[in-house]
């Protein structure tokens, strides 16, 4: 989960360069420009100049907001032809900053990167599809030039399909963090076009549940089909005196960059009359590699996945290795095992809440040097935990029990997750399946031994939940620790088998 290595300004020119765009982003991000402030103009009057020198005819779109924090804004848009156009590939980032910062992360990387990007293509040719380019005003006080441009601009019904580009912190890789409806052509196209995906369709699940709005949300709710893309690590210089060019890692703008000039050029060749099918399952498997299948196939996937648990029982039973009193046993043992965890977090943050002050507080929030460490402690002592736990009053569970026990929560919260959060049904259900064929192997082989065995059909679940983990800790802070370990918990019940005991008379063990 790394954004790609950062492109010198000496490069070929129908290349992205981070360097390049940094140049720009100096100027842009000098000071904090708020809607309607002098600093504002002269980012607004500089911008222009940059789009004409570079053989764009930008126009400003005015609109009076009723708004006392935003009075006026200005939109600057400007469109580069193309050869055949279907319907135009938009990109947009807004230009406004909050008052107390230079905004070099919000938004001026999306921006500047704007600027390198057209750099890019002029120097590439022109493209099938008009591209148009949208610089927002006022979306920090309300997502005000998004709106006007919806409402009052001709070229709001030309467009196919739009690219946002945000920051909600200033490092790390830049995230495909949200999409219109029926994004399932758009998550295909993306996968093929994008260098260095990373996009996982939880996070849009879960974004969706959050009140966080972009000016992506304008443009969806009007309609259009669409792609958010945000950088969110470093999350202490969000709207912070510290968001300057300095401290904005390049890395992040290299990565919004290579998004924006590898999507317009794709996109710029496809039509885009008809964009929607249906939505798409969507994750990072190996670094970059993404997977992707339909959304209607976690449903099957799940009915699959609960059938196989349940043969799986009656092949436990029927070589009497599993029984049903075990099994509930080893289920509860692992919800107990969860709501320890949970509890003891919720614990652990009421202390800290309680006797650190406000300042240490936002640096063991905040400050990302303390907080992984924070967050590694917690993991170790998580594991500890449940470790001990479950060895604990494990200790007269056969294996195969405890095995089948937690693999029965893994069950229903695949049903659960294929129901009410259809994009991370893949985070429960290619861990059930996994480690439900360990299970049958175990149960074939009647052996206590191979409890280690339970480690390597964890594998899958290790590998999926572990970027999910790091991805809430990043974006929600460890404010949400208990939730989060609780997480980080569910996946490590994968392997309960190795914490239990050998009992030396467990074959007359029933229980
Ligand atoms: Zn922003």
């Amino acid at each position: 989960m790394q954004a790609p290595r950062i492109v010198q300004s000496d490069t070929s020119l129908d290349l992205f360069s981070s360097g390049r765009a940094m140049k720009k982003l100096e100027v842009i991000a000098k000071e904090p420009h708020p809607v309607g402030s002098q600093a504002h103009h002269e980012v607004r009057d500089y911008l222009i100049l940059e789009l004409e020198g570079l053989g764009l005819k930008p126009e400003i779109q005015k609109a009076v907001v009723e708004s006392s924090l935003t009075g006026e804004i200005e939109n600057i848009i400007t469109r580069m032809p193309g050869t055949a156009n279907s319907k135009a590939v938009m990109i947009a980032a807004h230009y406004d900053s909050e008052t107390n910062t230079p905004g070099a992360a919000d938004d001026g990387a999306g921006i500047a990167a704007m600027l390198e990007t057209i750099r890019a293509l002029k120097a590439a040719g022109p493209l099938k599809n008009d591209v148009i380019f949208l610089m927002t005003d006022g979306e920090e006080t309300g997502l005000y030039g998004a709106k006007a441009f919806m409402e009052d601009h001709a070229w709001a019904h030309d467009v196919g399909i739009v690219l946002n580009f945000e920051a909600r912190g200033n490092k790390g890789p830049s995230f495909m963090f949200e999409t219109s409806d029926q994004n399932g052509w758009l998550i295909k196209e993306f996968i093929k076009a994008a260098p260095d995906p990373v996009a996982y369709s939880i996070i849009y699940n879960l974004y969706k549940l959050m009140p966080n709005d972009t000016d992506l949300t304008v443009f969806r709710e009007e309609g259009l089909s669409g792609l958010n893309f945000a950088f969110g690590m470093g999350l202490n210089a969000y709207h912070q005196p510290i968001d300057t060019p300095e401290n904005l890692d390049m890395a992040s703008l290299q990565h919004h960059g290579e998004y924006m000039l590898s999507l317009s050029k794709h996109f710029g060749q496809l039509d885009l009359k008809q964009v929607k099918q249906e939505d798409r399952i969507y994750f990072n498997l190996f670094g970059s590699h993404m997977v992707s299948y339909p959304q209607s196939w976690g449903m099957w996937l799940m009915i699959a996945g609960a059938l196989f648990f349940i043969a799986t029982v009656v092949h436990g039973i029927s070589r009497r290795r599993v029984t049903v009193k075990g099994m509930t046993g080893g289920f509860f043992i692992t919800l107990i095992s969860l709501i320890v965890v949970f509890g003891l977090f919720t614990l652990i943050w009421a202390v800290w809440r309680s006797t650190l002050s406000n300042e240490q507080l936002k640096v063991m929030l905040l400050d990302p040097k303390v907080s992984i460490l924070v967050l590694l402690g917690y993991i170790v002592v998580t594991v500890a935990i449940i470790g001990l736990l479950v060895r604990w009053i494990s200790k007269k569970i056969r294996m195969e029990n405890m095995w089948a026990g937690l693999l029965l929560l893994w069950t229903l919260l695949s049903i659960f997750m294929a129901l009410y959060l259809p994009g991370g049904s893949y985070l429960t259900l290619w861990p059930l399946l996994s480690s439900l064929i360990g299970l049958n192997f175990s149960i074939r082989m009647r052996s206590d031994e191979r409890k280690w065995g339970s480690v390597f059909f964890a594998m899958p679940g290790l590998l999926l939940f572990a970027p999910i983990c790091y991805l809430i800790y990043v974006l929600m802070t460890l404010q949400l620790a208990a939730a989060l370990l609780s997480v980080v918990a569910l996946g490590f019940t994968l392997i309960y088998p190795v914490f239990c005991a050998r009992s030396s008379h467990q074959h007359s063990i029933t229980k």
